[in-house]
């Protein structure tokens, strides 16, 4: 499958299932649906996102909107820009952490976050139907604005709320993988008082590594973090939304751990709750208790998440891949807020990331995934919640059942006949017999 049209968004293979025209004609599109008007348009590294970001300027220019072009810039950013500007929405090129043939186009609404389905399904028929908007005059110029990351940067610094004294002269790695985050962050880190070695820093979308931040791709990371001597390393993916992290001896201590201590560095300091998806781990649920505070979670994807924030006045948010959300700053993931965040934990205890991750319980996550013909998908979700009918169970994504030792989230794919099992428990036996019951159970 190489075209993905989604909630969010599109991506495909440049050249083959993503091409200008197709940009040219989802940014008319969405232009369209949102009337003209003020637009943010951003785009990650990638070599080809100059050329899509042209298409789309056409597209969105064409319905009558205004567009302020940010170039290179973290999705964070640009949801940044969008807010703090009043702006519509806007449109990012970007494929995430897609390997390098990959581009896409993701839509922003005035929040900076994914448009709620209906929106993006009225984008579809507008396409389909060829019932563009066509503005016939007041064409303003394209705006360059190559300063909002820098903006972004500053808002995050100003949500500080620990006395830096300790983070003065620490040195960290920044792995930006050639990505957008390579422009804006290191003097973000240095504002904080830290003193920044930085790999993969040039932004040009050749990524040294494959691009999403998770164990196996963090190797040189984790080299450098011993070789500097270094107290963290960070990890960001080509869109900077997303950070993972490197403990002191150079360990990946994996991706669930950055929401875990973001959360831990707020609750720790203001009350509030926490807004989580469902597949995401249970030390969400120890830190919450141990503040005395509340957990919603929601099914997977950030919007969700950001809406569970904004409805339950939540003080911190996220997702288990490293995606945190602080409210304060943006409705959607970001990095640099991530950052901050564990960074200021690591301030006001005085301790090591390792320290910090010893007092965590520790949890292993297994994921797997079944295939399923469509049709039988939700006979198999509903068998499984019946024959768990006596534990805690969540049926806003599929199902997750909570049992006394570990979880496990089953859900559907979106895009293919499978289904997929995501549990936690204590260990990995423990995760795998949890993984096996409620397979059996579900008939798969
Ligand atoms: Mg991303």
């Amino acid at each position: 499958m190489a075209l993905m049209i989604g909630v969010s968004g599109v991506r495909g293979l440049v050249g083959k299932t993503f091409t200008p025209e197709l940009v040219l004609q989802f940014a008319h599109a969405y232009g369209t649906v949102l009337e003209g008007g003020p637009v943010t348009l951003a785009r990650d590294s990638r070599p080809s996102g100059e050329m899509f970001a042209l298409a789309a300027a056409a597209g969105l220019a064409a319905a009558g909107c205004h567009v302020s072009d940010l170039g290179i810039a973290m999705t964070p950013t640009a949801a940044f820009a969008i807010r703090a500007g009043a702006q519509r929405g806007g449109i990012i090129i970007t494929a995430s952490h897609n390997p390098a043939p990959w581009n896409g186009l993701k839509f922003l609404d005035e929040q900076g976050l994914g448009p709620d389905p209906e929106t993006v399904k009225r984008v579809s028929v507008v396409r389909e139907q060829h019932r563009y908007r066509h503005a016939e005059s007041g064409f303003a110029p394209l705006r360059r604005d190559v300063d909002a990351g820098a903006r972004h940067a500053v808002a995050v610094r100003a949500a500080v709320e620990v006395e830096l004294a300790p983070l003065k002269g620490v040195r960290v790695v920044l792995d930006s993988v050639n990505g957008a985050g390579g422009i804006a962050t290191p003097s973000f880190l240095r504002s904080l008082g830290c003193d920044v070695v930085h790999i993969n820093a040039e932004p040009n979308g050749v990524f040294a590594h494959a691009p999403e931040p998770i164990a196996e791709n963090l190797t040189q990371l984790c080299e450098e973090v011993r070789a500097a001597k270094a107290v963290i390393g960070l990890a960001q993916d080509p869109d900077a939304d997303r950070l993972a992290l490197v403990d002191e001896r150079g360990r990946f201590v994996g991706e669930e751990y950055t929401l875990a201590l973001g959360a831990w560095s707020v609750l720790s300091r203001r009350k509030g709750a926490v807004a989580a998806n469902l597949s995401t781990s249970r030390m969400v649920d120890d830190l919450a208790q141990r503040f005395g505070a509340r957990v919603f979670r929601t099914p997977v994807g950030e919007s969700h998440v950001a809406r569970a924030i904004r409805r339950h006045d939540c003080v911190i948010g996220g997702e288990g891949n490293g995606g945190v959300i602080d409210p304060r700053i943006s409705p959607v993931r970001d990095s640099l807020s991530a950052m901050s965040l564990v960074l200021q934990l690591m301030a006001s205890t005085g301790k090591s990331v390792s320290e910090l991750v010893a007092e965590l319980p520790r949890y292993v996550m297994i994921k797997q995934k079944f295939e399923c013909p469509a049709p039988r998908i939700a006979q198999a979700v509903d068998a499984l919640a019946a024959a768990f009918a006596g534990e805690r169970l969540d049926r806003a994504d599929g199902v997750r059942i909570d049992l006394p030792d570990g979880w496990v989230h089953v859900r559907p794919s979106n895009t293919e006949p499978i289904v997929r099992f995501i549990a936690e428990a204590r260990d990995a036996d423990a995760a795998e017999r949890i993984i096996a019951r409620a397979r059996s159970a579900a008939g798969l």
